[in-house]
């Protein structure tokens, strides 16, 4: 990465920053359709088309400390293990100073990681994925750290505090762990028949944990919003009802990502989306913190 080659407004010092951009550029386990490993510079260079000012929040994130640590040292000749080691150790980093990691995906298995150290530092962590697919298989062709298994992984391996919304596709057995292991989830059709607020109050209640680690798996999004996608899923949220979970859940949230944008697949306004979300958590996070100081 070039020196001048960095998500828009992110040029404050690593010691300065709140906010620690990284790229993952990684896709190995993709089943579908592969790209997101191309995601996070694609994701940089549309960043630079929206105004500093967020009016919404009144913050200009040109005053706001993020750093961009450009991306991490994985090729994608690297084993997903390797890939999950590099990231783990990154946002252990990040997250030992009291900073919040926002990854730029990269598969949605690079999740694991992150928020394994997260929940290291913030006992009480619970875990928001917004996402298509339930991703609870045990395995996928024998790859337990697939993409498609992530939500089991975070379930079994770090906190049961979880919840996932916007789902509409699994297997049979998925549906089934899900309805055995009691795993609360709230389907895209849900969200439509409830509306967003009444969906984040009940979640809310379900998911008291002080802290969040909140993963934003694009094809959440139905794809006439975010076509560029390795597995889009129609009958999906749209843009406003995804902004709209992310302005509610951000004021709890030490940790974010965005994954699964495979940037081909589209002229550039599925990463667009993606960097808008970015830029929307992050003025959501700093307006909290200015009104909350500690
Ligand atoms: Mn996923
Ligand atoms: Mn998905």
């Amino acid at each position: 990465m070039s020196d001048n080659f960095f998500f828009a407004d992110a040029d404050s010092s690593y010691e300065d920053a709140i906010f620690i951009i990284f790229g993952a550029p990684f896709d190995y386990t993709s089943t579908y359709r592969k790209g997101s490993r191309l995601a996070p510079d694609i994701i940089r260079e549309v960043s630079y088309s929206f105004e500093t000012y967020n009016p919404f929040f009144n913050v200009d994130l040109c005053n706001v400390p993020m750093h961009d640590a450009g991306n991490i040292e994985i090729s994608n000749n690297c084993t997903i293990e390797q890939a999950i080691t590099v990231v783990g150790n990154m946002v252990r980093k990040v997250i030992a100073q009291g900073k919040i990691p926002i990854m730029l995906g990269g598969e949605h298995s690079l999740t694991l990681p992150c928020i394994r150290e997260t929940k290291l530092r913030y006992h009480d962590l619970g875990a928001v994925v917004l996402d298509a697919h339930l991703d609870l298989l045990n395995d996928y062709s024998g790859e337990r750290n697939s993409h498609a298994c992530i939500s089991r992984r975070i379930i079994e391996d770090v906190t049961d505090e979880y919840v996932s919304i916007g789902i509409r596709s699994g297997s049979r057995d998925e549906y089934s762990t899900a309805k055995t292991k009691n795993i609360i989830y709230y389907t895209a059709d849900q969200i439509y028949d409830m509306g967003c607020d009444n969906v984040h109050t009940e979640l809310s209640r379900y998911l008291n944990t002080r802290h969040l680690y909140l993963s934003l798996d694009m094809d959440v999004l139905d794809p006439s919003f975010a076509p560029a996608l390795g597995t889009p899923e129609p009958f999906g949220l749209t843009d406003r009802q995804v902004l709209s979970f992310i302005r509610k859940l951000a004021p709890r949230t030490v940790g974010f990502d965005v994954v699964e944008i495979a940037p081909q697949y589209d002229s550039g306004n599925t990463a667009l989306l993606g960097a808008k979300f970015i830029r929307e958590f992050i003025a959501a996070v700093w307006a909290y913190k200015e009104q909350n100081p500690r």
